[in-house]
């Protein structure tokens, strides 16, 4: 035994996994192939699940779908090289009754195994028919004259990531061959009463019930600490940088008044709902604080959020600031810009649009005017970000549609506040109130660490008088019957989306695969056809500005029936006389896009339509269609979104790279989050920097992980 722990091998837990003791040098390497080189990587690689050995037991009190144990007598075998794989077959038989074994691909197994024989097995028992079976199991000859070994007693194993090279089993009893040696080098960095409070085993425990539990609520016990623990650090981060902005930025602070808010809501044509109004006044408090406002305000398409920005983006103005409203879209951005500056028909509000369709000498004239503070309130894309843009005095930023947008952009608007205004004479950089919208509910789960560093603000009702939307799947062999009951829409003076996902399509959309319709092929087909004699037009991204505004203006105005659009149409667009949507090759959309696309009609007195024309292949494409038809309520559907799609994809098509856990699950440590926010908040509250002596390792761990990917670099 030389490789054992002597005293000149001061073991670690960087020690290399080859100096460890038990493990020798080609399990090493194995060990090394999956990333596993050093003890403490070692003792991090967690097992998947976990699986319950029974305990041996009379063949009679066996439980189909446990992996069982068992011994008895060799009755009967039967090698059969018939059929597609060839097998070996036994009958193990004790006092209280017999179990069939099955092994295939195993033949050698004939020379080992014969009646007569005493054998003790493992494996996962199945009913078939009235006979018990197990296949594959594992197995050992029992001595015939002499002592047999003392049953087995019920296990919990643990199950690892595996490879070729290294099996599940393998892995376990490396581990289980150091783990002793490791757990008193594991060091804790929660404190003692605050582990006990929350009924938290220490870290060293929690790795031990992982990988050699007792029971399986050790197993439990032990995820719920290293889970708990994933959160609370993303937690803390998220935190500590929140703490930081407040502690370096400030933002101006706006007057706020009866009379002002009195002179604002004139300018709106109805009154505000219950939800608008809450959320105003949460923003109110925002904003007439000079603490930077990072707030997202979600609420259902149709639900009101433009008018609760258009709301502060006035207190902005009204306090001789500034304020722009950011939209994903050129169509969106003019749109807005529409309907702001009818809002404000007649007041001294200077609104402008800018997008990167206004180009040229207009352009200039248009940032000189921002940069010497002409303008007060002005629309646009990311053309307001990207270019060369400064603000005299922006002091409130609304993004519209902000899941349409990146993290840097967000930012990026942020910035823009403190580049010309530094009036204030503080030494504190100034900032504008960042408020971001979206019709894209994030799930509150994925919500609260996301955007862990927004207040949320939620809009949960929609404005009086909508009817709901009725949505129905309907496969391509009823499309005739879908545009019959379009052109009656129409005829009875309502208006409809066609909505396709090119321009240009590929093939025809009547071969049954791989064709798509685009918006050209389309508007041609429907107007020879199914819609002949109605007034149709074409919405994509590459017609011209004044065409689109034209076509926009005529169709708002009721002289055009039907657009025939690519999803430019999604976000914003909002004509109440439009009763009916078509999305043709609806499985090629998510349930978020379907939802928003949904969401332009349904926004008059009438009855509305939504009729997905598609043929889902997939079973998730099926259940998000199902989904889609079955509500209309956008935080449900977000939830089913997360649940059918998992949340690392909803985390990689916003945030970059995918989860951040290892253990913890969005969907299952719901509750543990919530905890976890709460201590977060509460620790660096006490501790804003977490920079008492006792803090280190956990400051190190946080760091480590966390430093990067938030920014936590200049903390300090
Ligand atoms: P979204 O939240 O999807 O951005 P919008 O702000 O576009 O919604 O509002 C949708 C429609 O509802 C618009 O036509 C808007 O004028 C109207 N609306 C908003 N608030 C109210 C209200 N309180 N009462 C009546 N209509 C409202
Ligand atoms: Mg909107």
């Amino acid at each position: 035994m030389s490789r054992g722990v002597d005293s000149e091998t001061k073991i670690g837990l960087t020690t290399t996994v080859d100096k460890l003791p038990g493990i020798g040098l080609k399990r090493a390497h194995g060990l090394a192939s999956l990333g596993l080189t050093n003890l403490g990587k070692l003792i991090a690689h967690l097992p998947m699940r976990h699986e319950v050995q029974a305990g041996e037991a009379k063949i009679a009190e066996l439980k189909p779908g446990q992996v069982v144990s068992a011994r008895g007598d060799v009755t009967a075998t039967r090698p059969s090289a018939f059929g597609r794989r060839p097998r070996f077959e036994a009958v193990l038989t004790d006092e209280t009754g017999r179990l069939d074994l099955v092994w295939f691909n195993q033949n050698y197994l004939q020379q080992r195994i014969h009646a007569g024989a005493r054998l003790r097995v493992q494996g996962e028992l199945r009913q078939r028919g009235n006979k018990m079976q197990i296949a594959n199991p594992r197995w050992e000859l029992l001595p015939l004259d002499g002592e047999e070994p003392a049953s087995r007693e019920e296990r919990v194993r643990p199950v690892y990531p595996a490879s070729e090279r290294v099996k599940s089993w393998e892995i376990e009893t490396s581990i289980a061959g150091v783990l002793d040696l490791a757990l008193p080098m594991i060091e804790e960095h929660l404190p003692e009463s605050f582990r006990r409070e929350r009924n938290l085993p220490t870290l060293a425990e929690a790795y031990r019930m992982l990988h050699k539990p007792a029971t399986l609520e050790e197993v439990g016990e032990g995820r719920r600490r290293l889970a708990y623990d994933e959160l609370l650090m993303m937690q803390l981060g998220v935190f500590l940088k929140r703490m930081h902005l407040r502690e370096t930025l400030r933002a101006p602070k706006l007057d706020h008044s009866p009379e002002l808010d009195a002179r604002v809501r004139s300018r709106f044509p109805f009154t505000l709902t219950e939800a608008q109004d809450r959320v105003v006044g949460e923003l109110v408090k925002d904003l007439t604080s000079s603490v930077p406002t990072n707030r997202l305000i979600q609420g259902d398409v149709g639900s009101g959020k433009t008018v609760v920005a258009l709301y502060a983006m006035l207190l902005a103005v009204a306090s001789g600031h500034q304020a722009a409203l950011m939209a994903p879209t050129e169509i969106l951005a003019e749109q807005h810009f529409a309907s702001i500056s009818r809002s404000l028909e007649g007041s001294r509000v200077r609104v402008e649009l800018l997008t990167g369709a206004i180009v040229g000498h207009e352009r200039e004239s248009l940032v000189g005017r921002l940069e010497r503070g002409e303008v007060d309130l002005v629309i646009g894309t990311h053309a307001l970000v990207t270019e060369r843009v400064a603000f005299r005095s922006l002091a409130v930023a609304v993004i519209d549609e902000q899941h349409r947008f990146g993290v840097e952009q967000r930012a990026m608007l942020r910035v823009k506040g403190s580049e010309g205004a530094d009036a204030t004479g503080s030494a504190l950089a100034s900032t504008p109130h960042v408020i971001v919208m979206t019709a894209t509910p994030i799930p509150r789960t994925l919500g609260i660490t996301l955007f862990g560093d927004l207040d949320i603000s939620t809009i949960d009702a929609l404005p009086p008088g909508r009817t709901p939307i009725e949505t129905r799947i309907v496969m391509p062999s009823g499309r005739a019957g879908a545009y019959g009951f379009v052109r009656e829409r129409l005829e009875a003076g309502e208006q409809a989306y066609v909505v396709v996902p090119t321009i240009e399509g590929s093939g025809s959309h009547e071969d049954s695969d791989g064709g798509l319709a685009g918006v050209r092929s389309l508007l041609k087909e429907l107007e020879a056809g199914p819609l002949q004699g109605r007034r149709l037009a074409a919405m994509h991204g590459k017609l011209r500005r004044d065409t689109r505004e034209h076509v926009m203006e005529r169709f708002r105005g009721g002289r055009i029936d039907c657009l025939v659009a690519t999803t430019v149409i999604e976000v914003g667009v909002d004509v109440p006389n439009a009763t009916v949507m078509v999305v043709e090759h609806a499985d090629r959309f998510g349930l978020a896009q379907l939802h928003q696309l949904r969401g332009r009609v349904g926004r008059g007195r009438e009855r509305s339509y939504c009729l997905l024309i598609g043929e889902p292949k997939t079973p998730d494409a099926i259940e998000r269609l199902k989904v889609l038809a079955e509500t209309n309520d956008g935080f449900v559907l977000a939830e089913k979104d997360l649940e059918i799609r998992g949340p690392g994809e909803v985390f990689g098509s916003r945030q970059s790279g995918a989860s951040p856990f290892k253990v913890a699950d969005l969907m299952r440590d719901r509750e543990l989050l919530a905890m976890a926010r709460r201590d977060a908040r509460g620790w660096i509250e006490r501790s804003p920097a977490l920079s008492r002596a006792e803090e280190a390792t956990l400051r190190r761990r946080l760091f480590k992980v966390y430093g990067d990917s938030l920014g936590l670099g200049d903390v300090g």
